[in-house]
């Protein structure tokens, strides 16, 4: 990054001078832009949040009573001469680019995005920026990813397995973003039992107006044999339920 650009990287994390204000901090602030609700992009205790308004559920799920203003996709507002818009990134529900403008200059930050079609979150909005901050964890070229629709088939096909062999079928799924995902993308063939903290999550979602699969809370049904969505976290407890 040029050494008088306006935006740098400091140990709290990407840092807007002019604005005066932290990109998905990593620590405290006074001020805190955040592209969306994963918990590696949200620290608790800044005095100020400001996101997109589809990312404000969310964000008060993981915040509970913070100071949180959000902006309609796409309005501008002027932050201490700079300019801040939220761009929809399509990574989860909410899941925003931030584009910030400075004296002719537009920088782009992508935070986590994703191309593909998603029905639980708003697709993709290609931006122009003369300076792109981007995240792509999974975009190196080692990771060769299936088209969704083959992806979908497959869960399908395994899940019928799984059952016409008396078997409980488990996914790992992360609880906020690809749970949803799955749960409005696969067809209706079976029961699905999902753990409490997608639970919480499924409940925002549907609130929203997001269409998901028939679900229960696994808690109630801890011995019946069908389709599970267990977080990454939980893989000990969940191959418990599978033996
Ligand atoms: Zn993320």
């Amino acid at each position: 990054m040029r050494k008088d650009f306006w935006i740098r990287l400091t140990a709290g994390g990407l840092y807007c001078e002019p604005g005066d204000f932290f990109i998905d901090p990593w620590c405290p602030v006074e001020r805190a832009l955040i592209t969306h609700a994963h918990s590696d992009h949200v620290r608790k205790g800044c005095k100020s949040y400001f996101t997109a308004e589809q990312n404000i559920l969310l964000l008060r799920h993981r915040l509970g009573s913070a100071s949180i203003e959000g902006l309609p996709w796409g309005v501008r507002k002027n932050v201490n001469g700079v300019e801040v818009s939220f761009h929809p990134s399509g990574h989860i529900r909410g899941a925003a680019q931030i584009r910030l403008a400075y004296r002719g200059e537009v920088c782009v930050i992508t935070g986590d995005y994703k191309r593909h079609p998603d029905p639980t979150t708003t697709c993709f909005e290609p931006l122009r920026a003369h300076v792109l901050i981007s995240e792509s964890t999974f975009g190196l070229p080692m990771y060769r990813w299936s088209e969704p629709v083959h992806v979908i088939e497959e869960i399908g096909r395994w899940w019928a397995t799984c059952r016409a062999e008396g078997k409980n079928a488990i996914l790992f799924v992360y609880s906020l973003g690809k749970a949803q995902r799955l749960l409005a993308t696969l067809p209706p063939i079976g029961p699905v039992y999902v753990y409490d903290s997608i639970a919480a999550v499924n409940q925002l979602y549907e609130r929203e107006g997001v269409s998901l699969l028939p679900w229960q809370p696994l808690s109630k049904w801890w011995n019946k044999k069908e389709r599970y969505f267990t977080p990454c976290s939980s893989c000990c407890s969940a191959v418990q339920v599978a033996i």
